[in-house]
């Protein structure tokens, strides 16, 4: 952790010469940690309102770097898109999700669908291997909504990638859609309903200032009712306190994902806290 802080001071106060070294040096040791398995994924429940179970996780991966630690997504990310390398950590997230609920269901008897976060790079991607991603649910003998997808705002904006058929696609296929981080980006409410996604996901910039903002209260309360009128279940991101649930949920909201019930933790953990509680 220290060595991270460390780089993150360079980082911010670095010269562009230092700067770029950094970056050169962080793609290389990213380009080894595909090969390396250097890469965890942690799952983060999400939680029925209504009923306070637990039938959804989200995917959120990790990377420990040898020397400097824990390195957040926010920060690998977008390297791994800028240089193509997000398109073989997508498909490794994606395969290590799918075993996961497989395992689950073997292990335990218990059936979770698994968010996983794809990033419109993968999208464009020409090899984009989603053909490939449905022979291994087959494989696995899952069904296809064991596995819903996240998608940003941006992405429906991009014509170019042939969008709107891969998520055609998808629902072909039943693989359900989430919109992530709604309300950040810059979609038009009419492609909420072309595009036909299953979950809308309130950003959590949203869910923060409930306790104090009443913009924010009514901004929730509308996503929710025009959701619902699109034939779209809602979920909120960042739920921190009791209050923030109590007023999504009386407000109609579906399903809350935040640290109030839990972070993102370990497979094993995750296992540990929520699948043997469901099998019991
Ligand atoms: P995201 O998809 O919006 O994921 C939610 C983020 O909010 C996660 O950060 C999660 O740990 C955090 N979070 C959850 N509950 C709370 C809360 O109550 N309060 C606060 N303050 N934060 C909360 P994380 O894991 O650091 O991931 C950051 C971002 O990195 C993700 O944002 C996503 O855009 C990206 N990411 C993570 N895993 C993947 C992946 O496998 N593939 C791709 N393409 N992107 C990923
Ligand atoms: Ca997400
Ligand atoms: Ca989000
Ligand atoms: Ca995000």
């Amino acid at each position: 952790a220290k060595d991270l802080g460390r780089n993150r001071f360079h980082y911010f106060t670095a010269s562009m010469q230092e700067e770029a070294r950094y970056r050169m040096i962080l793609i290389r040791d990213l380009r080894q940690a595909v090969n390396k398995k250097e890469f965890e994924i942690f799952y983060q429940p999400i939680i029925d309102l209504s009923t306070g179970e637990m039938h959804k996780a989200e995917a959120l991966i990790r990377w420990h770097h040898p020397e400097r630690g824990m390195v957040s997504p926010s920060e690998f990310i977008p390297v791994a898109e800028d240089t193509g390398l997000i398109i073989d950590i997508g498909n490794w997230v994606f395969s290590q999700a799918a075993k996961q609920s497989a395992h689950w269901r073997d292990k335990f008897g218990v059936e979770i669908q698994i968010s996983i976060n794809k990033s419109p790079i993968q999208f464009r991607d020409e090899g984009d291997s989603f053909e490939d991603w449905i022979v291994q649910l087959k494989d696995l003998n899952l069904a296809s909504n064991s596995i819903c997808v996240e998608i940003t705002e941006g992405l429906l904006l991009d014509a170019s990638m042939g969008v709107s058929e891969k998520l055609l696609a998808y629902r072909d296929a039943g693989i359900q859609v989430s919109l992530d981080d709604f309300g950040t980006g810059y979609s038009s409410l009419a492609y909420l309903k072309k595009f036909d996604i299953d979950y809308l996901k309130i950003d959590q910039s949203f869910t923060r200032n409930l306790e104090s903002d009443t913009d924010d209260v009514t901004l929730c309360e509308a996503i929710i009712v025009m959701a619902h009128k699109l034939g779209m279940m809602v979920i909120a991101e960042g739920v921190e306190t009791e209050y923030q649930k109590n007023l999504l949920a009386k407000a109609g909201c579906d399903y809350g994902q935040g640290y109030l019930f839990s972070r993102p933790i370990p497979a094993a953990d995750f296992e540990q806290k929520y699948i043997r509680a469901i099998a019991e």
